[in-house]
């Protein structure tokens, strides 16, 4: 019934730290354990057989981790032409403290190998946004491009004449008519590069995806993401309106490639980037790298696992158990 100060604490702070207060001399003196993670991620490698799906779960590869392999390898060719004789292989972050504890994380590499074909895919970061890249260094569409509002097509793009100046000129973009705050996403995923007031655009929008194209929406009623902003593709970026230099409530949407405007009717898929120069140097040495990671070497047993609870507080201390 007495209140006592503490004499011990210790506790897992992170993954790779422990953390031990001990009083000594009446304070508490703080006395961080560094844990030893080994980050080797894990390869999984095997024959397609009857199911891909299945002989990769039989060789231990978590079912997220498969879907992304899926997704990637579903860019490149169809995954029913992939023959049982194929191989998989994938490749999975992964981080497995001396403790022996293990992490999973995203899948980084998806590789099949048809005969000698080699289709080869790495996760790569540009300007912020992950991507697969084949091993060339040309970078994998994730999709197409998906039209920003659900709505009646009502001026193509091209030549007519104006609805409120009179005369003809170049209908930049595509007209979609569609019910006032009808919401507007984003046709590819990408970084909005201009968000406000846009003269007779009204409330507009710009986003800059890859491969140097952008899309712009203009007359928004109300627009949702601010400049400088990461979107995903169908992330609802405004609503429609009729502001500006506008006869209706109708979302015109433009697609501008080299500083050109051109009909988003043409582009069915965001361009492919290509690395070049210092950075396609570093991807290719990343690529070689995991290359040489043995399958199932994340997985290869320690000796003796550290057990750094042996000096747990709960329990009073034995004189024959060290402190590691
Ligand atoms: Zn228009």
């Amino acid at each position: 019934t007495v209140a006592r100060p503490v004499d011990h604490i210790a506790f897992r702070a992170r993954f790779d730290l422990k953390i031990e207060l001990d009083r000594v001399d009446g304070s508490l003196r703080v006395n961080p354990i560094q844990i030893a993670v080994d980050d080797t991620p894990l390869r999984i490698r095997g024959r397609v057989g009857a199911s891909l799906y299945r002989s990769a779960r039989a060789a231990g590869a978590p079912p997220s981790a498969i879907q992304e392999y899926l997704r990637a390898i579903g860019t490149q060719m169809s995954i029913n032409d992939i023959g049982s004789d194929a191989t998989f292989d994938l490749i999975v972050e992964h981080r497995r403290a001396e403790t022996g504890e293990t992490e999973m994380g995203r899948l980084i590499y998806a590789g099949v190998e048809r005969g000698d074909r080699k289709t080869q895919l790495l996760r790569w970061s540009v300007a912020g946004t992950d991507q697969w890249f084949e091993a060339s260094g040309v970078g994998r569409s994730t999709g197409e491009m998906l039209m920003p509002v659900n709505g009646r097509l009502t001026s193509p793009f091209g030549y007519r004449r104006h609805p409120i100046l009179g005369y003809r000129r170049l209908h930049t973009g595509l007209d979609i008519a569609a019910g006032h705050g009808t919401p507007i996403r984003a046709a590819a995923s990408g970084t909005v590069n201009y968000s406000g007031r846009n003269g007779g655009y009204g409330n507009y929008v710009r986003i800059a995806h890859s491969g140097g194209i952008q899309t712009a929406y203009a007359h928004m009623s109300r627009i949702a993401v601010s400049s400088g902003t990461r979107v995903t593709q169908g992330q609802v970026i405004g609503y429609v309106g009729s502001t500006g230099m506008s006869t209706g409530p109708h979302l015109h949407y433009e697609m501008i490639r080299g500083g050109q405007k051109i009909d988003p009717r043409s582009v069915r898929y965001i361009e492919n980037a290509q690395l070049s120069g210092p950075e396609l140097q570093r991807f290719r040495s990343t690529l070689a790298g995991l290359m040489q990671v043995e399958p199932g070497a994340a997985l290869a047993r320690r000796e003796r696992p550290r057990d750094l609870d042996t000096a747990s507080a709960d329990q009073p201390r034995r004189a024959d158990r060290s402190r590691s």
